[in-house]
C-alpha cells in the first residue's frame, strides 16, 4: 500500500507547536516510506473563520522547510484542498447515509437540545442525543419528517450509532482501542446550514483522498470511533490511526498560551532557528537515540518511526529548546547567521551592515547568548557608539590618574597598522610591562571608553572586530568627555 498522509489544520489564526509536530510527524513518515504529504484545509466550521489564518498557517509549515506533495497551493489529483470547496461532496455522502439508514434527520431546537441537556445533568446520565425522546426522523416517522423538511423546517442530519455495536480500532501508538457504541454520540454529521461537520467532512475526505494512515494529535481519539463507524457505514476501509501525546507545560498541565508562547509564529519572532524548532518539535514524543539529541532534518527522516513515539505527554521544555538553539548558534555557518542576522538588526533599527562584518561579530559573540537576535541587546555596542557609560564601572576603573595611564597607550595603539588582536594584546602588555604595571589596570579602562559596558567578549578580539577608526574614535569621544567632565 502506498502512504499517503494529510495534515488537516483548520484555520483558527495561527499555528500552534502541537499543529506543527503533527504536520512534522506526517511529513517525515511519509518521507521515510517514499509517500506524499498533502495539506488540507478543513475550515467546516465558518463560525471560527479568522482572516488570513490560512496564508498563517501555509506562511509558518514553508518557513520551518514542511513540503507538502498535495494541497491548496500546489494542486495535485485529488483537490480541490480547501474542504469548503467540497461541500457538495459531503451533503451526498450525508444522503446516502440516510438512505442506508445509518443516519436521520433530528429538528429540535436550541432550546429544546438544552431542555434535554438539562434533564439529563439532573439523573446524572451521560450527555448524549437521547434519540429516543427527541423530535427527529424516529420517532415522528417519515411523513411527518418529509412534511418538516418541505416546509422548510431547519435540521441537522445525525449519525445513528448502534448501541450494541464494540467498535474496535488499532492505533499505531497505543495499540488496540475498543469503545462501547452506548458510549458514542448521535453525532451531527450535516448542519442546519447544510454545512458538514468535521466528523464528516475529515471521513469523506481521508476516503476520497486515498489517505493511508491518520496521524493526528490525541484530542481526536474520543472522535475516531464514530470516524470508524462512518467508515464502516459508506463501505469503505479504514485508514491506519496514530494518535500522537499531548504536549505539556512543566507542571505537566496542557500546553497552553497562559504559560507562554505556542504559536509558531511567535517563536519565528523571538528568533528562534527553524532548525532549532524543527529538531526540538521532533523530539516531542519520540528520540531516535537515547544518546544524542540534535538531528538534521534528513536524520529525522532517515530514523523516523511511528512505533516509537511515546503514549504519555511530552513537556514542552523551554529550556530545553533554548539549549539546542545556542548549539546551533554555535555550528551554523557564520555568512549564513549573518543573512538570518541582517532582517531583524534593520527592522529593530540597528542598522545596515555588512555580512563580512555581522559574521564577524556573530563568531565574537555566540558563546554568549542562545539566540542570534540577543547579540544585539547583550552586545549593542557593536552596531553604535555607547550610548552611556555603566557608572560602577566607570567608578571602580576610572580613577585620578587612569586618563594619564591610558593616553600613552592610545598613542601607542594608534601607532599599530596590522590591527589584529594577537598584536593588541602583544603592544598593550609591552606598555603595561614598561611601567611595571598588569594587564588589568588598562583592560578596563579600554573596555569602558570602547563598550561603556562592564562585559562582553575578549576585549582586544572586540577591539579587532570594531576596527582600528572606530576604536580610536571612541576612546577619543570617551577622553574628550572625561576631559569636559561631561561624564
Ligand atoms: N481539522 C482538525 C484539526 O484542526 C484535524 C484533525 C484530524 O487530523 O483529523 O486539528
Amino acid at each position: 500500500m502506498s502512504v499517503r498522509v494529510r495534515f488537516a489544520p483548520s484555520p483558527t489564526g495561527y499555528l500552534h507547536v502541537g499543529g506543527l509536530r503533527t504536520a512534522l510527524y506526517n511529513y517525515l513518515f511519509a518521507r521515510r516510506h517514499n509517500g506524499k504529504c498533502i495539506l488540507r484545509i478543513e475550515d467546516t466550521d465558518r463560525t471560527r473563520f479568522v482572516e488570513n489564518a490560512q496564508e498563517n498557517l501555509i506562511n509558518s509549515l514553508r518557513w520551518a522547510g514542511i513540503e507538502f506533495d498535495e494541497g491548496p497551493s500546489m494542486g495535485g489529483d485529488f483537490g480541490p484542498y480547501v474542504q469548503s470547496e467540497r461541500f457538495d461532496l459531503y451533503k451526498k455522502y450525508a444522503q446516502q447515509l440516510i438512505n442506508s439508514g445509518n443516519a436521520y434527520y433530528a429538528f429540535d431546537t436550541a432550546e429544546e437540545l438544552e431542555a434535554m441537556r438539562e434533564r439529563h445533568q439532573k439523573i446524572g446520565a451521560a450527555p448524549k442525543y437521547d434519540r429516543e425522546s427527541m423530535r427527529n426522523q424516529l420517532t415522528l416517522g417519515a411523513d411527518e419528517t418529509q412534511q418538516l423538511i418541505d416546509s422548510g423546517t431547519a435540521y441537522v442530519v445525525r449519525m445513528k450509532v448502534p448501541a450494541e455495536a464494540e467498535i474496535k480500532f488499532n492505533d499505531i501508538i497505543r495499540g488496540e482501542v475498543s469503545v462501547s457504541g452506548a458510549d458514542v454520540d448521535d453525532q451531527i454529521l450535516l448542519k442546519s446550514d447544510g454545512f458538514p461537520t468535521y466528523h464528516l467532512a475529515n471521513v469523506v475526505d481521508d476516503h476520497l483522498m486515498q489517505i493511508s494512515h491518520v496521524i493526528r494529535g490525541e484530542e481526536w481519539l474520543p472522535s475516531t470511533p464514530k470516524h470508524v463507524l462512518l467508515y464502516q457505514f459508506l463501505g469503505w476501509e479504514c485508514p491506519e490511526f496514530a494518535h500522537l501525546p499531548l504536549l505539556l507545560n512543566n507542571d505537566r498541565t496542557k500546553l497552553s498560551k497562559r504559560q507562554g508562547s505556542v504559536a509558531v509564529e511567535d517563536f519565528v519572532e523571538k528568533g528562534y532557528f527553524k532548525e532549532t524548532l524543527v529538531n526540538f518539535i521532533a523530539l516531542l514524543g519520540w528520540n531516535p537515540t537515547a544518546d544524542r539529541e540534535i538531528f538534521s532534518l534528513q536524520e529525522l527522516i532517515d530514523s523516523f518511526s511511528l512505533e516509537k513515539v511515546n503514549k504519555g505527554g511530552a513537556v514542552f521544555d523551554t529550556q530545553k529548546l533554548n539549549w539546542m538553539n545556542a548549539q546551533y548558534l554555535r555550528s551554523l555557518e557564520p555568512s549564513d547567521l549573518a543573512e538570518r542576522f541582517k532582517p531583524y538588526l534593520l527592522k529593530s533599527g540597528y542598522g545596515d551592515f555588512s555580512n563580512d562584518y555581522l559574521a564577524k561579530v556573530i563568531v565574537l559573540l555566540r558563546e554568549r547568548v542562545e539566540i542570534l537576535n540577543d547579540i544585539a541587546v547583550f552586545a549593542d555596542y557593536m552596531f553604535h557608539k555607547p550610548k552611556f557609560y555603566n557608572t560602577d564601572y566607570m567608578k571602580k576603573h576610572w580613577k585620578d590618574g587612569t586618563a594619564e595611564l591610558i593616553k600613552p597607550l592610545v598613542d601607542l595603539l594608534s601607532q599599530v597598522s596590522n590591527w589584529e588582536h594577537k598584536i593588541l594584546h602583544d603592544e598593550t602588555m609591552k606598555y603595561v610591562e614598561s611601567r611595571g604595571l598588569k594587564l588589568k589596570d588598562v583592560i578596563h579602562p579600554i573596555r569602558l571608553m570602547t563598550t561603556g559596558e562592564s562585559v562582553g567578549a575578549g576585549m582586544f578580539e572586540t577591539m579587532e572586530v570594531l576596527g582600528k577608526t572606530e576604536c580610536l574614535d571612541r576612546f577619543d569621544i570617551f577622553l574628550n568627555k572625561k576631559s569636559n567632565g561631561e561624564i
